[in-house]
């Protein structure tokens, strides 16, 4: 039998799984030893292409798109609880391709079984209305779904943030080709592999892991692509907009974030501590929406920021599948690299570095991408370190004197995805909250979404929200049909 270092993942494609047409596999790397734990594909654009040939076919010919929507929430239910009872299998993979303690690999799984469960719950609930028109006409709108739909997505969350928006697109009746990250693509190849048990027909779910520039525009580009949901960096949010916006395809862009966290004096500062450590160093401070800038009000910012320097130095560090482990590598050598060259900045532009700062070097954890949870103060305000995405466990700190200054230094960057409030006087996190420039604030919490919630960023951070009941129409068209139901007037004449 095959170890799982030797284990094919191929592309799905009809139903089936097999290589790509050039034969290519790259090793899939553990992050924490950098050892291969799998071989994946690599599609080519001629693979990409076919893919999308072989999901408009499924959508033209497939009675998915036109069958009762009780059908589709049957199969995403079924898909439910299949993954619900691979958790484990699931949450190994994610934990050996990204890093995460297992912990949050099973927590990430979890919510991908929500999220079907959700959506499985919309599909036959996709309603059109009646509109009052003049004389013996009925007028009512219909909602179409749009075809082939194409979903982009990151290495962070691999299987959470593609589900996110393949669920919905399949609830709606569309046919969808996803490309995972070309890091992570394992969780996405084993969830199409069980499409076929749940009842979704073939070619209805398609995935090609491959390379964004080749793979990613070749889907973006291709005639038969009908919208896309693109989850990444700010970098290549604006070339696929671009390319999408030439065929006027509808696009949703969830993209990178700078998350400002307000510590207001009167804050449940346990809590508050405990909110801001797990809102940067969970899965490695590599999530969209860290709560990356702390913001605390200056009269609590002593005790308060030694607090969380203390929790930033007490996490376990290790590999994700290992008991106990709090917080695991990053993802790549690259990106760690990428990490520690902000912390290196900030200390050349006259930082102070709290907590961390460094790569482990100690046997075992030096194979890895293992960087300390790390906390500066007194970055300048210009400076990469405060105005960039770092995406790692680097906590930026300042003190503000009021709450127009805070404010002022929350909205100060040109994200926009979450903002955090710790305060318990209601007045402070309501006109807070509206005046923050985000799409999403949390009040008294770390970073939580569910299924059922709208996600999603203004300014940098992206375009069009996913999640919650209208998830669903973004992948569906309106179509007005108006009759006229008058009877044939009467002819003049004799009769
Ligand atoms: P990335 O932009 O490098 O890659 C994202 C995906 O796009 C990958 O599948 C990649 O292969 C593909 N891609 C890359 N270049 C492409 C191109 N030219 N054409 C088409 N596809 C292309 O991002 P990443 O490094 O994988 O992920 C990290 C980024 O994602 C961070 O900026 C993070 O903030 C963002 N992110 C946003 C959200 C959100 O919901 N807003 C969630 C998670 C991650």
């Amino acid at each position: 039998m095959a170890t799982l270092s030797e284990a094919r993942f191929g592309l799905i494609v009809g139903g089936r799984e097999e290589p790509g047409t050039n034969g290519d596999y790259r090793p899939v790397l553990d992050p924490a030893t950098n050892e291969p734990v799998a071989q994946a594909a690599v599609a080519s654009p001629d693979d990409a292409r076919r893919a999308m040939e072989v999901a408009e076919r499924a959508f033209r010919e497939s009675p998915w798109a036109s069958d009762e929507g009780a059908r589709r929430s049957k199969a995403l239910g079924k898909l439910a609880s299949l993954l619900d009872s691979r958790t484990d299998e699931f949450a190994r993979l994610e934990t050996l391709n990204v890093g995460k303690p297992l912990r949050e690999s099973r927590i990430d799984i979890a919510y991908v079984v929500r999220t079907l469960e959700y959506f499985a719950g919309m599909a036959d609930k996709l309603e059109g209305e009646t509109i009052p028109v003049p004389g013996a006409r009925i007028d009512y709108t219909i909602r179409e779904p749009l075809g082939v739909t194409v979903h982009i997505a990151p290495w962070n969350y691999p299987l959470l943030l593609a589900v996110r928006s393949v669920a919905p697109a399949l609830a709606a009746g569309n046919s969808v080709v996803l490309k995972p990250a070309s890091l992570t693509p394992l969780s996405a190849v084993a969830f199409g592999r069980l499409a076929p048990e749940a009842g979704v027909p073939d070619g209805i779910l398609n995935v090609v892991p491959g390379n964004g520039a080749d793979v990613g525009m070749a889907l973006v580009d291709d005639p038969r692509c009908a919208s896309v949901t693109f989850t990444g960096s700010g970098e290549v949010g604006p070339t696929i907009a671009e390319h999408a916006a030439r065929r006027f395809v509808p696009l949703t862009l969830e993209l990178g974030g700078k998350g400002p966290v307000l510590v207001f004096p009167d804050a449940d500062l346990e809590r508050a501590a405990k909110g801001v450590g797990y809102g940067i160093f969970q899965n490695a401070g590599q999530m969209c929406w860290a709560a990356s800038r702390l913001l605390v009000h200056e009269s609590i910012a002593g005790p308060f920021v030694e607090k969380v320097r203390s929790i930033a130095e007490g996490l376990k560090l290790g590999p994700g599948t290992q008991d106990g482990v709090e917080m695991g590598p990053l993802v790549s050598r690259d990106q760690a690299e990428r990490v520690l060259d902000y912390v290196r900045d900030a200390r050349e532009s006259g930082g102070r570095v709290l907590a961390g700062g460094s790569k482990v070097e100690t046997p075992p954890l030096s194979a890895g991408n293992f960087v300390r949870p790390t906390v500066l103060s007194d970055v300048p305000a210009s400076s990469r370190a405060v105005r960039e995405e770092i995406f790692g466990p680097v906590l930026v700190v300042r003190t503000f004197r009021d709450t127009e200054d805070a404010i002022r230094a929350a909205n100060d960057t040109p994200y926009g995805l979450l903002s955090a409030v710790w305060t318990r006087d209601l007045a402070t996190a309501h006109s807070v909250a509206r005046r923050l420039e985000t799409g999403m604030v949390v009040v008294n919490e770390s970073p939580t979404t569910y299924p059922q919630t709208p996600f999603g960023g203004v300014k940098s951070s992206g375009v069009g929200f996913e999640q919650g009941m209208r998830a669903v129409e973004t992948f569906t068209r309106r179509k007005n049909i108006l009759l006229n139901v008058g009877a044939p007037r009467k002819k003049a004449g004799p009769s």
